[in-house]
């Protein structure tokens, strides 16, 4: 089974955490077959993209690189090629026909097939694995080999039941399902012993997390309940939250568990409700607003993010005016936003009649990221003069002065001078300076 002679492999990668994370176990799969990880790829013996497909520019993206690797297998005929995730599971035919020289197309549901794709890739066949629905395997078969050493990624809960006008998850990574308790848990207890500190539960729609099965006591809230008594010195978070699907309980264990961090990630897209609407959103635009108003009154230091998106087809200026204002309302910590770009299979990629111009688009995209920096400068000027719960991440050195980066329970970037902490460090920090996307402070005994 094992090949003694290790092989170098190369993994480029795409996209959301979940993809990264898909990687890391893609990575550990490969290792018990002979494949070491490089960050050169110009040493591989096997190059795998692990796409995402969310916008064209990241599809995009996949092509040029498949391209260039094309090139190079000219020269070096024995390297093998791979392609894996959203687009590999939309676009088999398409990669067969522009790249013939791909030799591995795997989906997001088979991951765990790599044993037996692997060794026919290996000896020299064409291989193309997508399936509709997940090939079954226990995830904790196979070791993960984790790029962080401090923060580590566990995907509790796989795909969309929620079919957004604009996205194209629900059909590439299928329907929602959960894993088990029992197998998270055990996945957590062996990250906390290998020393991580962050524990991020993961899901396209985490807070829908145990829906999928009979028992209705398996939940996200009783699941960071379990975590959090677990032993050690570690913080848990959890991305990515739907508005409506926020409950009480999770708001109360979230305040119950003293692990869990104060943070939600909850993306709005649109501050309009006809818009929310046509979006397939379940919410309204005053729903939301309630739910960030009853997380704040809870937990005052709170950060609450979100995604928008600029130029939905048919969004007029008057409902781009009204997500600017959410943005400001609600004083978000952060937002993550775009350009509405159409994507296959989806029905908003059908509005075509509705189509904003891509000046228009893009003017307002600039609009947003304006009003963003405004709202994250505010943000952060609010926490001057606090102490922050802080982890440290990594340091960097310039004029022989070393700074320890940092992110506080609620997701705060914070720096800060400490020469007795390391990365993996907790520390206590004052806020003395605020800056758009991070604080500066100084440690506190
Ligand atoms: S909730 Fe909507 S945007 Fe998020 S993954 Fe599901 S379909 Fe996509």
């Amino acid at each position: 089974m094992y090949n003694f002679l290790m092989k170098k492999l190369y993994i480029e990668t795409l996209g959301c955490q979940m993809n990264k994370s898909d990687s890391e176990r893609i990575a550990g799969i490969l290792s018990h077959f002979g494949y070491e990880e490089t960050n050169l790829e110009k040493e591989a013996d096997l190059l795998i993209i692990n796409t995402c497909s969310i916008r064209q520019l990241s599809t995009d993206k996949a092509y040029s690189k498949l391209g260039v690797w094309g090139k190079r297998k000219k020269s070096k005929p024995d390297i093998k090629i791979g392609i894996c995730g959203c687009v590999a599971q939309q676009d088999k035919e398409k990669i067969r026909q522009r790249a013939p020289y791909v030799d591995l197309i795997f989906g997001t549901h088979n991951i765990y097939e790599l044993p037996t794709l692997i060794k026919r890739v290996e000896a020299d066949e064409k291989v193309c694995a997508i399936t509709s629905k997940p090939v079954n395997s226990n995830w904790n078969d196979f070791k993960i080999l984790r790029k962080d050493n401090v923060n580590a990624w566990v995907p509790i809960i796989e795909g969309c039941n929620n079919f957004c006008t604009y996205c194209v998850v629900p059909f590439t990574r299928g329907r929602e399902r959960s894993r088990q308790p029992e197998e998270i848990i055990t996945e957590v207890k062996n990250i906390i012993a290998e020393g991580f500190k962050e524990i991020t539960l993961l899901g396209q729609n985490v807070d829908s997390y145990g829906k999928d099965f009979n028992d209705k006591n398996i939940t996200l809230a009783n699941l960071l309940r379990e975590l959090n008594k677990l032993e050690g010195q570690f913080r848990i978070r959890f991305v990515t939250s739907y508005p409506s699907d926020i409950t009480d309980d999770l708001i109360n264990a979230v305040d119950e568990c003293e692990k869990v961090c104060k943070y939600f990630h909850i993306p709005m897209q649109s501050g309009n409700s006809r818009i929310l609407k046509e979006m397939n959103r379940h919410y309204t635009k005053s729903e939301y607003y309630e739910i960030v108003a009853k997380i704040r009154n809870r937990f005052p230091d709170v950060a609450i993010t979100s995604d928008f998106i600029a130029g939905f087809p048919g969004e007029t200026e008057e409902e781009f005016q009204d997500t600017l204002n959410a943005m400001e309302e609600l004083k978000l910590d952060y937002s993550n936003t775009a350009a509405y770009s159409p994507r296959v299979f989806t029905k908003a990629g059908q509005m075509t009649d509705k189509f904003i111009s891509e000046d228009i688009k893009y003017e307002r995209l600039e609009r947003l990221n304006q009003k963003n920096r405004e709202v994250c400068l505010k943000s952060n000027e609010k926490f001057v003069g606090k102490i922050l719960k802080v982890l440290v991440e990594s340091k960097t050195e310039k004029d022989n002065i070393i700074t320890l980066n940092s992110r506080a329970d609620n997701n705060k970037i914070v720096h800060f001078i400490d020469n007795s902490k390391q990365a993996g460090d907790f520390a206590k920090v004052k806020i003395t300076k605020a800056q758009t996307w991070c604080l500066y402070g100084e440690p506190v005994d």
